[in-house]
């Protein structure tokens, strides 16, 4: 199996390729990995929908299309991080822990919901490249059902799947008793660190 070895340095240098060619830059711009996606580089929901597909092409990783906020939004209801158009103090910590990157005096309960989006920043997506990086390289411990350490990495074409949902990341199969083990999902990963935090459904 291939391992992923892309420094910080060689994850940035495509992204911000991948940026000035979106935004019709000159490749020598002043794109720095703290620089705002929306305040700095005027990216808008287009463009980065645009720059996950691309980033996706080019680490061959999943890139989630929503703002981390947004996601934690989506699995765990809305009140529990924004009450009244502001972050929520349980808000505010799911922020400081998935953008560690940012200045985090920056980031504090009764901050607008509307001032969250500038925050992310070019680094923001280095992170994200990082971590499906490290998902695409996953590889099971151990067998859960019978305790092998024995795999096969599988050829997902060749599986079936229940409502045709195929998952994401890489699949193995046991070699003892032939189950099959599939890679955390990049929300998976998210809400099981968020559920470490205390942060948890209800
Ligand atoms: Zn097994």
């Amino acid at each position: 199996m291939t391992v992923n070895t892309y420094s910080d340095k060689e994850i940035f240098a495509r992204v911000k390729e991948i940026i000035e060619d979106i935004l019709a830059m000159e490749s020598d711009s002043e794109i720095s990995p703290s620089s705002s996606m929306i305040d700095d580089l005027g990216m808008e929901s287009i463009d980065f929908l645009d720059l996950a597909i691309r980033l996706e092409e080019t680490f061959n990783v999943s890139v989630p299309r929503r703002d981390p906020l947004q996601r934690a939004i989506a699995a765990f209801g809305r009140e529990k991080f924004i009450q009244e158009g502001k972050l929520t103090q349980t808000g505010a910590r799911l922020l400081k822990l998935v953008l560690p990157e940012i200045d985090q005096s920056r980031i504090y309960e009764g901050v607008l919901e509307s001032d969250i989006p500038p925050l992310i920043t070019a680094q923001t997506y280095v992170n994200v490249i990082k971590r499906g990086l490290e998902i695409a390289d996953w590889r099971p411990e151990e067998c859960e059902k019978c305790g092998s350490k024995d795999f096969t990495p599988a050829d997902k074409d060749k599986l079936e799947f229940p409502d045709g949902n195929v998952p994401p990341g890489p699949i193995f199969l046991c070699n003892s008793c032939g189950n099959m083990i599939t890679a955390p999902s990049f929300d998976g990963e998210f809400y099981k660190q968020l559920s470490e935090e205390g942060i948890t459904l209800e």
